[in-house]
């Protein structure tokens, strides 16, 4: 298997972070594909010895609402064409919103294998926050906070065993 993994979210979720740490903490290159994409960043990760490749989305600029929503919506079909896992990120501190709602029912239909990131679980506290997440209906969730990499290792437990 190739072993694609994309992060997918709405802005502001931490997808970014995510990427930046999984990466980095394998010591692993960065290759800005320059004109070829220019709102996706690739990089490389390693956990427990499986390589898999990583594609961020969505670091594009937005004016309104609805070219939020469609592009949005364009990098979660990208995604689902590409990748053979998706991650897709969603912020304890928002709560569920109405594009998680989209988002979440677009990946239960393509019957994609995904892996539900609940970021910014930066301390015991919010975990109880974290479980109105499980209304999504991807199944569990994985509790992070990609600012302190906590919750990293159980998540890519379970990301590398879905390859
Ligand atoms: P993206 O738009 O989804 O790529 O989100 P970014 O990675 O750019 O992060 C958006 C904001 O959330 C930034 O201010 C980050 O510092 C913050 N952030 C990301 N991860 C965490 C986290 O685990 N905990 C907290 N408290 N903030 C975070
Ligand atoms: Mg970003």
């Amino acid at each position: 298997s190739s072993r694609i993994v994309a992060i997918v979210g709405r802005p502001n979720v931490g997808k970014s972070t995510m990427f930046n740490r999984l990466i980095e903490q394998r010591k692993a290159i960065v290759n800005e594909t320059a004109g070829v994409t220019r709102d996706r960043n690739y990089g490389k990760g390693e956990w427990n010895g499986i390589e898999f490749s990583v594609i961020d989305t969505g670091g594009y600029v937005v004016n309104s609402d609805d070219i939020f929503e469609s592009e949005i919506n364009k990098q979660v079909h990208l995604a689902i064409d590409e990748a053979d896992v998706i991650t897709f990120v969603v912020d304890v501190e928002s709560g569920i919103t109405d594009l998680d709602d989209a988002i979440a029912s677009i990946l239960r239909k393509s019957g994609k294998k995904v892996i539900l990131v609940v970021n910014k679980v930066d301390n015991h506290s919010r975990i109880p926050d974290a479980q109105e997440f499980y209304g999504l209906g991807l199944g569990e969730i994985y509790c992070i906070s990609s600012m302190t990499g906590s919750g990293t290792g159980d998540m890519l437990d379970a990301l590398v065993e879905l390859f």
